[in-house]
């Protein structure tokens, strides 16, 4: 048994993540990375479930705005997530990490459905669980998706991975005034419109107690010093 002071948690990766520096689709080696760092977790004794996002590939509010219909927009911004979590599940077990992709939509022949009390018995087994399709409905994002699963299968903690240090006031790059946040209530992140995560999944995490931990995912072994119980990022609670 490792040092994690969390018996389960849930990442959430965005898709943009994945493409390193970039336009589009998966950078294979900033994959290989996450993967590393998510079986240094599993390491460590901490049950861990992903969800990842799709916006490397496709986002549906992008594909309406040329036009498409919004719910056909969505739905193929959901299964680009299954392709996400596919090449997240061969990443891992590469590193000899167990995994199972558990999808929102049916396409059980290429991943499993997702039923909550599988998942939990695969966390509970050490498997990595990554949930993907999103909530299976459109209109919603994978943040809500991933404060949706993290209360469903009872995670201690959703962390949220993203290209900065944590929560600021304003965006730090073009903003020399911004500070940063350590610890910030839901209802402050809520009124100050922070860009922590979509309303929709703040209030999923506020309304059920859901912390949440805004972070660094390019800061090599962050997550690890993070599981271990180290403040590291922002802390979103009551
Ligand atoms: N999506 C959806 N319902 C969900 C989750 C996702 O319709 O419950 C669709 C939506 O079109 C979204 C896309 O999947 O734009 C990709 O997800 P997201 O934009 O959240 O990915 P990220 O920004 O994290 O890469």
């Amino acid at each position: 048994m490792g040092a994690s002071v969390y018996r389960r948690i849930l990442l959430k990766l965005s898709g943009e993540a994945l493409m390193g520096s970039g336009s589009y689709g998966i950078d294979p080696d900033v994959l290989q990375r996450f993967a590393r760092e998510i079986a240094d977790l599993v390491a460590e004794g901490v049950q861990v479930a992903l969800v990842i996002g799709g916006g490397n590939l496709f986002r549906g509010s992008g594909l309406a705005v040329k036009g498409m219909d919004r719910v056909t927009a969505d739905q193929m911004g959901m299964l680009a997530t299954v392709m996400n979590a596919l090449a997240m599940q061969d990443a891992l077990e590469h590193l000899d990490v167990p995994t199972r992709v558990m999808s929102a939509l049916k396409i059980n022949q290429v991943c499993e459905d997702f039923i909550r009390r599988r998942a939990i018995r695969h966390l509970d087994k050490k498997r990595v669980v990554v949930f993907a399709a999103g909530t299976g409905n459109p209109f919603f994002t994978t943040d809500s998706a991933a404060s949706l699963r993290a209360i469903e299968v009872g995670a201690e903690l959703l962390i949220k991975a993203t290209k900065v240090d944590g929560i600021y006031s304003a965006d730090p790059v073009t903003d020399p005034t911004a500070t940063f946040y350590r610890r910030i209530s839901y209802d402050q992140a809520l009124r100050e419109g922070l860009k922590v995560m979509d309303t929709t999944a703040i209030v999923l995490c506020r309304d059920h107690g859901m912390p949440l931990r805004v972070m660094n995912i390019n800061e090599p072994g962050a997550l690890l010093r993070l599981i271990r119980g180290e403040d590291v990022g922002s802390l979103v609670v009551s």
